[in-house]
């Protein structure tokens, strides 16, 4: 922390147990007037501004707003304070033999928000995230809170913070900070564990946990915040096949599979189209006719399944198209030993549909969303899923439509 410049009328009216408290939160990074950094010697002028019993205070340069404690009659005067510093950081923390990954925010550097409670002022910034239902138990980091959302982007992953379906504050990590290694750790649950806190600098390399002991002492707030891929995340690529001889030697065993399986052998175009699919590229699949059509989406979903961790979804418009894709996949399921199950029913109750966790699921998305709906509310489990779907394949857009917001939960999607 910098030298502070306090003006003895704030020390009076914070005490020595307020001020010390106020200055264990603010770091000086950037001057709240100008927005430029404060030098390295440089001290930083404490200015409060009070209005009734809330006040916020402020660091910035003693030439751009002297030290001192103003107050106001009401919160229109309030200085606008646009410079204000947050940063954010990836943790992955292993637990229970696998990964885990939580997204640790400083929301606050050189601006913190005060209350009068009996007459004496105590720091309150992280109030704004109890209310919006962030706890202070390990436990508040896994359901999913409606004020939090974490989209996930190519090369970044941004937190939005809503307060009465506004945002209020909005965090990322993009670039290096956001690596593909934490994006396979994201994958295999729906949701994020957001850590809130004012008492570290989310910048700083993290040598150790920091999670246990900033519970001990209160000073964090979690809440876990739902997933959503934007459509440019969720775009097959290169990368998420083997590449070279491996490919080529996988697709001749799908394309064998597929002959043993329907007797015979993939039409002219079908196995180019598969892999153009399989590059981001769906132009070419959905020219295919119906049955090539079928045949080079069970090459895509084969392929991605025996090569990446979760499984397949297939949401196909009607119970006709569900009984010819379970037939292909069912046939293929001999020879490649992933199994394929069909949602034929709605869930009811707390069972949870057995069928919802075979490496290659086909159904309508109608069938999709209850039973997506129904696995949330009775898993039971908040651990990371491994056998949890990674990639829809959506047969046309129309069904990409139907199944609405629920596809926008994967990972990977493609039309087929
Ligand atoms: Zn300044």
């Amino acid at each position: 922390m910098a030298r502070l410049r306090v003006d003895p009328g704030v020390k009076g009216r914070l005490g020595a147990e307020g001020l010390a408290s106020l200055k264990r939160e603010l770091r000086a990074v950037d001057c709240q007037t100008c927005g430029r950094a404060f030098g390295r010697w440089e001290p930083a002028a404490l200015t409060v501004e009070a209005v009734g019993d809330d006040a916020v205070a402020s660091l910035h340069h003693p030439k751009c707003a002297p030290p001192g404690w103003h107050d106001l009659e009401t919160t229109d005067r309030l200085r606008q304070l646009p410079h204000q510093t947050w940063r954010a950081a990836l943790l992955t923390l292993a637990a229970h033999g696998h990964d885990d990954l939580m997204f640790l925010v400083n929301p606050a550097y050189e601006v913190a928000r005060l209350t009068r409670d009996a007459g004496r002022w105590q720091v309150s910034t992280m109030e704004l995230f109890a209310h919006c239902g962030l706890g202070l138990e390990l436990l508040d980091g896994v359901i999913p809170l409606p004020a939090l959302s974490a989209v996930v982007d190519t090369d970044r992953l941004t937190v939005d913070v809503s307060l009465l379906g506004t945002v209020v504050e909005r965090w990322d990590v993009a670039g290096p900070s956001f690596p593909p290694q934490a994006a396979a750790i994201l994958a295999t649950k729906d949701w994020l564990t957001i850590l809130v806190t004012t008492a570290l600098d989310a910048g700083e390399t993290v040598r150790h946990n920091p999670v246990p002991s900033l519970l001990k002492s209160k000073q964090v707030r979690l809440g876990a915040a739902a997933v959503h891929y934007t459509e440019a995340a969720q775009r097959l690529r290169p990368t998420d096949f083997a590449e070279g001889d491996r490919w080529t030697e996988l697709l001749a065993l799908i394309h064998a599979s597929v002959e043993l399986a329907t007797g015979a052998e993939p039409a002219t175009g079908v196995l180019e189209a598969a892999m153009a699919c399989c590059h981001g590229d769906s132009g070419p699949i959905t020219q295919l006719p119906p049955q090539d059509r079928t045949v080079a989406s069970a090459f895509v979903a084969q392929s991605y399944e025996s090569q990446n961790v979760g499984g397949v979804h297939v949401m196909v418009p009607d119970a006709a198209a569900a009984a010819a894709y379970l037939q292909l996949f069912s046939g293929l399921s001999e020879m490649t030993g992933s199994s394929a199950a069909l949602l034929t029913r709605e869930p009811a109750g707390e069972d949870i549909l057995a069928e919802f966790e075979a490496d290659v699921v086909i159904g309508t998305p109608e069938q999709f969303v209850a039973t997506y709906e129904q696995h949330r509310q009775n898993a039971g489990d908040w651990g990371p899923d491994e056998t949890r779907a990674r990639l829809a394949l959506t047969v046309s857009a129309d069904v990409r439509r139907r199944a609405g917001e629920l596809l926008a939960r994967y990972p990977r999607t493609a039309i087929v």
